[in-house]
């Protein structure tokens, strides 16, 4: 890239900007997914509004590969590309929450983290996902699936509000009366349409949830997978818990006896009084013969972080999704088969509930468009050794392979690594094509591709 032009984009932003040979360099071109391993030629970490214009303004005037980042999460590495520009705005932090209207605004540098921290004073909550350090950006464009789901809908289901700058460097506020158009693109159809900078949402009054685990012995699989597949889609929508196959950590949190056995579960979450999330869970709880069973009473940001220590950055990831309409014996069966030959401690498969909350916005109402799936699929080889990267993919994708003819045919585009087109539209369906002629209005050249991409419909 020309010296020059980037001693303009300097002289123009307040933020910094990071090179290869600079100090910080090797640590800011990484992102969480230890197997990615790319090379921007510059990146431009951003402090307000103004930097991300100049940053757009340079990129789109020198035509230069650009990616991204919010929280730097996404399995695919989407948050960087190789010899280009990445926008980063993981220094444009802040989140102001009015407690009495219940909404509060997000830097989009923010992780899940930094907002239950804003909001948990205040006894509000934004549905999240599983985990603290999930970037609120990268997570909200593609949906947002988490424990209070099936209470309180997507995380996109409580996006009042978005302000973006455009592929052209114009700024726009996008909600339900300006840029509509944009506003259903951006739940759900991820970062195609523009940089946003902060987000608004709608909060929940949930401060302390009854959570924990059940475990039981992988012999038992068929039997509580059954059992789960019955019980959660009938369960009380402030009732969540998904389905996992899991090694026990050997953490203090677990019985000594316990540590490093593979298992099936469910992590409970449930809103409202412990007496009666107790009471709800029970029927599914009494399943078999469960080796733990462990719930108590806790603050959500707690919850929201249980997972935080098992999956510091760095790690290896090799990630595979699908929706799930129904879960056949016939795919249980092979659940069990798969889930009983984790590769690795760290390795998991997880079945999030997607139904309640969820199921009340139509499948064209936002670009997300599995609203008629009942749970979000993701199979996931983790391990920290990079040697063990081939061993993780390989059962990652048989295991995928076996399970993708039983699925609803697209996935999760937060789930997904870098997968190709046809993926791409099967994730979307028909909001597909609406989807491309958004996006050849606001980014017609394409400037924004690092992502689950949607090319610009031909004008
Ligand atoms: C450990 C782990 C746990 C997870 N748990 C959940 C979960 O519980 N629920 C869930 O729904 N998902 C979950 N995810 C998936 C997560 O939603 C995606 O990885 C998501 O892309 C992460 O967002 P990010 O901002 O951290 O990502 P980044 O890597 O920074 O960005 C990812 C993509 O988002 C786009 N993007 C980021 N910021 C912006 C912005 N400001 N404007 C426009 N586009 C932007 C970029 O184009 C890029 O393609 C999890 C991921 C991990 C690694």
């Amino acid at each position: 890239m020309a010296a020059i032009q980037i001693e303009q984009l300097r002289s123009s932003v307040r933020g910094v900007i990071v090179q290869p040979g600079d100090e910080t360099y090797e640590s800011t071109r990484r992102v969480y997914n230890g197997m990615i391993d790319k090379h921007p030629a510059l990146i431009v970490r951003c402090v307000d509004v103004a930097d991300v214009i100049a940053a757009v303004d340079y990129a789109r005037t020198n035509n230069v590969l650009t990616a991204i980042r919010g929280g730097g999460h996404n399995g695919g590495g989407l948050g960087t590309c190789e010899g280009g520009l990445v926008i980063d705005l993981s220094l444009m932090k802040g989140v102001r929450v009015d407690s009495v209207a219940r909404t509060v605004r997000v830097g989009a540098g923010c992780v899940w983290g930094d907002v239950d921290h804003a909001t948990h004073p205040f006894g509000l909550a934004v549905p999240t996902g599983f985990i603290s350090s999930t970037g609120v950006a990268g997570l909200t464009l593609g949906g947002g699936i988490g424990y209070l789901t099936r209470e309180y809908g997507l995380t996109i289901d409580n996006l009042l509000s978005a302000d973006v700058v455009l592929a052209d460097g114009s700024v726009v506020t996008a909600d339900a009366e300006n840029n509509p158009d944009l506003f259903w693109a951006l739940r759900g159809g991820g970062g195609n349409f523009g940089v946003v900078t902060s987000f608004e949402f709608r909060a929940h009054p949930v401060r302390t949830v009854y959570a924990g685990p059940t475990f039981w012995p992988l012999e038992q699989t068929v039997e509580v997978m059954k059992a789960y597949r019955d019980f959660i889609l009938g369960a009380p929508e402030y009732v969540n818990g998904f389905f996992a196959f899991l090694t026990i950590p050997p953490s203090p949190m677990f019985p000594e006896h316990l540590h490093l056995k593979k298992v099936c579960g469910v992590m409970w979450v449930s809103t409202g009084p412990a007496a009666r999330a107790e009471a709800a869970t029970r029927p599914m709880r009494s399943v078999g013969k469960p080796v733990l069973d462990q719930q108590g009473e806790m603050p959500l940001p707690a919850v929201n972080s249980l997972f935080d220590g098992l999956y510091p950055p760095g790690l290896q990831w090799y990630w595979r999704a699908d929706f799930v309409k129904e879960l056949s014996d016939e795919a249980i069966e092979r659940h069990a088969h798969h889930g009983a030959a984790l590769p690795t401690m760290h390795s998991t498969m997880h079945l999030y509930a997607i139904d309640g909350a969820a199921h009340r916005v139509g499948r064209n109402e936002t670009a997300f468009s599995y609203r008629d799936a009942n749970w979000a699929e993701v199979i996931v080889g983790v391990d920290p050794d990079p040697a063990n990267a081939g061993t993780i993919t390989k059962w990652c994708k048989d295991y995928f392979d076996a399970l993708h003819p039983y699925s609803a045919g697209g996935a999760y585009v937060n789930f997904m690594m870098d997968e190709g087109q046809e993926r791409v539209q099967a994730s979307f369906r028909d909001n597909y094509e609406r989807l491309a002629a958004i996006k050849s209005k606001y980014d017609p050249a394409n400037l924004f591709r690092v992502n689950q991409n949607i090319r610009p419909a031909a004008t």
